[in-house]
């Protein structure tokens, strides 16, 4: 058992119509609860870690859990860089064993983007590590990646984007957001533009800011003394409809940390003569571990681990 390289299992992917779930995760019980997950319903997973992550955990600590972790439940995993910037801090994952990374430079320029998206593809491809680069630029707060734009991605733009840097998937932007003040209106998902740039690209093609927002968690969380409003996310069905036209590969963050708070704030409430943490957090686990079997089924990556 061990951690690996994507690139195999996105093939599948793409010849199979499914996508396969991105959970990021900062500490032990998010890792236990996202390969439980995995482990129940055989399900290929990728476990992203973004920068804010590696400071909050230290990177061998984040390196230890994801190994040891899958190790003990006896199932393959990808280990993954989310929303690289930082070229020492992309390299060090690469170095230390991370099977996949992200390089983001969508906030830059085209040219300068397919500059940089390049020197990450030469150097991570000599260690056998996958790149991820994102093309458009998505609107929302990911772990301190802000951008108050969304631009959605120009398909011939990716084509030549793809191209000129050899990636090996795509993360664009056709309307979601990160975080979970996604949307005033409703979600207006831009499938045309998705239909177009899969037509064009051949690689695997990734969707960021793709949490659900569940009206359940945010009910119970604020019945529990919690203070979110007008939170919105992307529907089932329209993450359905984006596996379907050509996405493989899907992120979640938000439902994840929205499922910790709801079950912390429940527990506390409920058994407030419980303050044994092991207690707390084993409910914030389960809670944790319900979004991401529920995740894998709408994605249908069951049973390609
Ligand atoms: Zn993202």
């Amino acid at each position: 058992m061990a951690l690996v390289n994507p690139k195999k299992y996105f093939d599948v992917a793409i010849k199979k119509k499914y996508a396969i779930s991105q959970f990021n995760f900062y500490n032990l019980e998010s890792a236990i609860a996202i390969l439980n997950a995995a482990k129940k319903l055989n399900s290929i997973v990728i476990l992203g870690v973004t920068e804010k992550a590696i400071k909050y955990a230290g990177l061998d600590n984040i390196i230890s859990i994801a190994k040891n972790t899958s190790n003990n439940l006896k199932i393959n995993v990808i280990l993954h860089l989310d929303h690289g910037r930082d070229e020492k801090i992309i390299k060090d994952c690469i170095k230390k064993g991370f099977t996949s990374v992200m390089v983001d430079g969508s906030h830059l320029n085209f040219n300068e983007n397919i500059k940089l998206t390049k020197k990450i593809v030469n150097y991570a491809h000599k260690y056998n590590v996958f790149v991820e680069a994102e093309l458009g630029q998505l609107k929302g707060n990911e772990d301190g990646i802000v951008s108050d734009v969304n631009k959605y991605t120009n398909p011939l733009q990716a084509k030549i984007f793809v191209e000129k840097t050899n990636c090996d998937s795509l993360a664009i932007a056709i309307g979601t957001s990160h975080g979970a003040y996604k949307f005033t209106g409703n979600a207006n998902l831009k499938f045309d533009i998705l239909k177009e740039i899969r037509k064009l690209v051949k690689i695997p093609l990734v969707l960021h800011g793709a949490s659900s927002v569940y009206k359940e968690t945010i009910d119970t969380a604020n019945k529990y003394g919690a203070k979110l409003k007008d939170v919105k996310g992307v529907s089932d069905s329209d993450l359905k409809k984006a596996v379907l036209f050509g996405i493989q590969k899907i992120n979640t963050d938000t439902d994840l940390r929205l499922a910790f708070n709801t079950s912390i704030r429940k527990t506390a409430s409920l058994k407030p003569e419980i303050f044994d943490p092991r207690y707390i957090l084993s409910e914030a686990i389960l809670e944790m571990q319900k979004i991401c079997e529920h995740k894998i089924k709408i994605l249908k990556s069951q049973n390609t681990i």
